[in-house]
């Protein structure tokens, strides 16, 4: 038969055990209660998700998405190759002759006289870590970063992407001057000034007795 004392600790046992079991179920419910209320809440709020790619986030507007150059006001300075932390942009450059006539960029990258045509001008962009180092020292403001960021390819070899002159399809230097009649007019006259002078310097030289 048990003592009183046993008695006494095993109807504490007993009630602490139905404490127990009480407090469970009030912690069961209250938490559902609790996770219910912000589901409740957070479904009448505006949604933070977008159904990508069906839907396009708006991107704000200094956006660094993929790189691109306006060949025709790229003046072939290489200052964003050299700004470039990993290489990964290359060009070609060939020099305008002193005869030659140098289009102008446009007005607002400073009409600047294109001295060297720009057929080959690389991005890499299996390197590019989107510094946007190149856009900054670009000087004709021609090197920009786009918003866009959905280029995805399967060979690494098509993320080298070529904005040079040779990509556009057409001859710059032509289709500049057929644009810019009056640019290349004030050219030719100049140079026939020029080609005059020289003539008359000489034609003088030649006239001028030895040994005065
Ligand atoms: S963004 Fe940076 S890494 Fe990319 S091409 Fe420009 S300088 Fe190079
Ligand atoms: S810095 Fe600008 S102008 Fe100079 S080579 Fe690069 S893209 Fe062309």
């Amino acid at each position: 038969m048990a003592s009183r004392s046993e008695w006494i600790a095993c109807r504490r046992q007993g009630s602490r055990k139905v404490r127990e079991y009480f407090t469970t179920i009030y912690k069961t419910v209250s938490t559902i209660a609790k996770g219910m209320a912000v589901t409740l809440r957070t479904s009448f709020e505006p949604k933070a998700t977008l159904a990508y790619p069906d839907v396009k986030p708006l991107l704000p507007e200094r956006t660094r998405g993929r790189l691109h150059n306006i060949v025709e006001d790229c003046i072939g300075c290489r200052a964003c190759e050299r700004a470039c932390p990993v290489d990964c942009i290359a060009m070609d450059l060939e020099t305008r002759g002193p005869d030659e006539p140098r289009p102008l960029t446009s007005k607002e990258s400073g009409a600047i006289a294109r001295k060297y045509r720009v057929p080959r001008f690389d991005i890499d962009f299996s390197l590019c870590c989107w510094c946007s180092l190149c856009v900054f020292a670009c000087p004709t403001h021609c090197l920009t970063m786009t918003k866009e960021y959905e280029f995805s390819v399967f060979d690494r070899a098509q993320w080298v992407y070529d904005f040079g002159e040779a990509k556009l399809g057409y001859d710059l230097d032509k289709k500049y001057w057929k644009d810019h009649p009056d640019e290349l007019e004030a050219f030719m006259k100049k140079q026939a000034e020029k080609k005059a002078a020289e003539e008359a310097k000489a034609k003088a030289a030649e006239a001028k007795p030895e040994g005065t």
